[in-house]
């Protein structure tokens, strides 16, 4: 494809969250100043906005009423964009737009359809209505400065020139468009589950927990044999309560998800799983239901406390026969190992069940307020192409949101000077 006219044109490579929320503030902009601009959303698969569908289990958790910038990755940049676009303009973005949200207890918004559809929906009929072009099936290739310009190389050997470029195409796919001379953090998925050691994780698959999740970095005696003690020597990483989900590989879970973050191969998951009661509390516990229910096995002990398969794989931890009677001397070891049941890290679990991925453009190379590189005046990056991330609940698509429309602004106020 060739582009000539007279129009300023911009070109938004990647048409998912950060994409489409562009090119509707793109429009709604150059209609603001009653000026002209040629805007077309280039998506390399076959429709747009099939990221967005997927999300929130296909529930779309757009935003979050905290949206609190100190819970990103550079959070000095994701907070100087959110004081340039304050988290209620994006909420008033799609209030415009039409969608009604709902929030949940904890702060999540979602459309009050439940349908990430909606999302979508009112986010395409606002760029068909504001003359947002779409073409899809056009993986762009390359973008190259010529003359205060950008041409857009296409894989099907396809052209076209733009006068001002956001780059919107996810984690991954991005390095590999710009001009050299960018630092770019290598990319990988996180947000997902945990690849841990099987052994300790023997009856629990499928096993839900609500529990205190702290990440330890890799002990100083690195492959310890002392199950209670092995996050020893490593420091505490990040810290989350909620759901843990036993896998036959590992763990899942937003708690996990949100620790998965920070997560490296040799990290030690440590699982609180009896975290409204402290360890001596705990102890003193589990000696008085030893008095009470003396002839019971140590697995039955726990009941009401423990699930039994769970039990039973706090008792294998300390080496404690569960269906025989606990000794009073182990009752202490019992409570250490309930209040911190230890996984060592493999890894990241499933890639496919990853939300975004850690990594991309460094974000010194663009300005916080309006994602336009700092290289390349006209060049924008936006999303997740950029270096940032954040926990489950709305946080990575409002920045989604917030980086396109912070890029859409700016592109067209520079086209329209
Ligand atoms: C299963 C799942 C559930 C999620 N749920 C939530 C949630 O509920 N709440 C939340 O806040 N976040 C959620 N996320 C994260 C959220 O979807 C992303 O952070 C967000 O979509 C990033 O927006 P983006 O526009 O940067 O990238 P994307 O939305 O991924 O869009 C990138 C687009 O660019 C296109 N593209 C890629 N390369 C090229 C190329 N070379 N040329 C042209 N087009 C290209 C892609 O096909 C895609 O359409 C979820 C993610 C996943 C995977």
């Amino acid at each position: 494809m060739r582009y000539h006219g007279p129009m300023k044109t911009l070109a938004i490579i990647g048409g998912g969250a950060a994409g489409l929320a562009a090119a509707v503030e793109a429009s709604r902009e150059a209609r603001a100043r009653s000026s002209e601009v040629g805007i077309t959303v280039y998506e390399a698969d076959g429709r747009v906005g099939k990221s967005i569908l997927a999300t929130g289990n296909g529930r779309c958790n757009l935003s979050n009423a905290k949206s609190d910038a100190s819970a990103y990755r550079n959070a000095g940049f994701v907070g100087d964009a959110y004081r340039a676009l304050p988290p209620a303009e994006v909420r008033s973005f799609f209030g415009d737009l039409g969608l009604v949200m709902r929030e949940d207890g904890e702060g999540r918004l979602y459309p009050l359809t439940n349908k990430a559809s909606s999302v979508l929906d009112v986010l395409r009929f606002a760029a068909r209505e504001g003359g947002v072009q779409e073409a899809c099936g056009a993986e762009a290739v390359a973008v190259t400065p010529v003359d205060g310009r950008f041409l857009v190389c296409f894989a099907d050997d396809g052209t076209v020139f733009a006068d001002a470029v956001v780059i919107a195409c996810g984690g991954g796919a991005a390095q590999s468009l710009v001009p050299p001379g960018y630092g770019f953090a290598d990319v990988r998925p996180v947000l997902g589950p945990l690849k841990t050691e099987r052994a300790p994780l023997k009856g629990l698959n499928n096993i839900r927990v609500r529990c205190e999740a702290s990440l330890y970095g890799r002990p100083a005696e690195a492959g310890a044999r002392d199950r209670r003690r092995l996050h020893a020597g490593g420091a505490l990483k990040a810290r989350e309560t909620g759901e843990v989900l036993f896998r036959d590989y590992g763990v899942s879970g937003i708690a996990v998800f949100d620790l998965s973050r920070f997560a490296e191969a040799g990290d030690v998951l440590s699982l609180d799983l009896v975290s409204g009661m402290g360890e001596a509390e705990l102890a003193a516990d589990l000696a008085s239901r030893a008095e009470r229910f003396g002839a019971r096995s140590a697995v039955d002990l726990v009941s009401g406390m423990l699930l039994a398969p769970v039990a039973r794989a706090v008792l294998a931890s300390i080496g404690v026969q569960p269906d025989a009677p606990l000794s009073r001397g182990r009752t202490a070891d019992l409570a250490r190992a309930a209040k911190s049941f230890a996984l060592e890290v493999a890894g990241i679990g499933d890639v496919r069940q990853c939300q975004v991925s850690r990594g991309g453009f460094d974000v010194a190379s663009f300005a916080p307020e309006t994602m336009e590189s700092r290289l390349h005046a006209g060049l924008h990056v936006v999303g997740e192409a950029l270096d940032v991330d954040a926990p489950c609940g709305g946080y990575n698509l409002h920045w989604a949101w917030t980086s396109g429309m912070l890029a859409a602004r700016n592109a067209v106020g520079r086209l329209c000077r």
